[in-house]
């Protein structure tokens, strides 16, 4: 892998090879540190509280990372970022890293539009992350600005400069290609193909030191309620196609994931097959845990860097 550039024809192949294992309660794994090669790392509650480096667990992956031990990949849901600001935040706690390290729905959103040829898309992002996508496609000839008569996909990101101008885009593109000539929905254009939609992750709100403040969930639902329009894909956790670089490169069996969360973290590393270690370092407790009715994680440990102590 270079540049993190993800395999193309195998990446929704990936998607579809891991059907949820969820509900299935397999029976809790023998945590084996030695099988292990890649950790997926969450990073906040993780590697990070809030601005600052959980210390130890921080020291543990720069350790294992300059020895070769492990090979790390970091992940986040959150795309009104790009995956340089993630590079910038890790590099400042002189954790060595690379861009093809960094997992972001970006990536399976680039990965999807080259998967499905697609030439003109309508992404819905600020304008940082739109140069990132445009520089990252530039190779492949896609334009991503609004076209009506051209454009065939929407692809909505955590856009934090949203405007309702960039909604009624949305929206009269779906009325013009997706909806059946109504009373309603009387717009039709010359371009009769219906347009694809797709979002780049679920989450409903991003924590902030406001308390919740509004993410991308709440900007399907406001397309959703306006004319039924919903997407055909949303990427990020807790969809495994967001692992498929890491599943292209190690068995499921070498991977696990890290992170503070069950309801995202874990929902991930049950998805795609692979071991979760479950951090109190964050948002999950002891308390949680008892109370939570999936399978367990494989482990659970304090903060990162006490996987090396084993199960208690
Ligand atoms: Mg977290």
């Amino acid at each position: 892998m270079s540049n993190g550039a993800v395999p193309k024809r195998e990446f929704f192949g990936i998607m579809c090879a891991f059907p949820s294992i969820e509900k299935e309660k397999k029976p809790m794994s023998k945590f084996d540190l030695t099988k292990k090669k890649a950790f997926v790392c969450d990073l906040d509650g993780t590697l990070f509280m809030g601005p600052n480096p959980i210390e130890s667990a921080v020291k543990f992956v720069i350790d294992n990372t300059k020895s070769g031990r492990f090979r790390y990949f970091y992940l986040t849901n959150n795309t009104s970022k790009c995956p340089e600001e993630y590079m910038k935040k890790i590099a400042g706690a002189a954790i060595p890293v690379t861009p093809e390290q960094i997992l972001t729905p970006l990536i399976t959103l680039e990965a999807y539009i080259r998967e499905k040829g697609y030439k003109s898309v309508y992404l819905i992002a600020s304008e940082k992350v739109k140069a990132h996508m445009a520089a990252r496609l530039a190779d492949a000839g896609v334009s991503l600005d609004y076209d009506p008569e051209r454009n065939e996909l929407i692809a909505l990101t955590y856009d934090k400069e949203l405007t309702y101008a960039k909604l009624a885009d949305a929206t009269s593109l779906w009325n013009m290609r997706n909806c059946p000539p109504s009373p309603m929905c009387p717009v039709r254009t010359r371009n009769q193909t219906p347009v694809d939609f797709v979002a780049t992750h679920p989450d409903n709100c991003c924590p902030s030191e406001r308390g919740p403040i509004p993410d991308i969930g709440g900007m399907m639902k406001f397309l959703e309620i306006t004319n039924g329009m919903k997407p055909s894909h949303v990427f990020g956790k807790p969809s495994p196609t967001l692992l498929a670089p890491v599943l292209a490169e190690f068995a499921p069996e070498e991977i696990a994931v890290v992170g503070d969360r069950l309801y995202t973290d874990k929902a991930i590393a049950d998805n795609a097959g692979v071991d979760f270690v479950c951090v109190l370092s964050g948002e999950t407790t002891l308390e949680d845990l008892a109370a939570y009715k999936g399978t367990p994680p494989a482990i659970v440990v304090e903060t990162f860097d006490k996987v090396e102590c084993g199960p208690n």
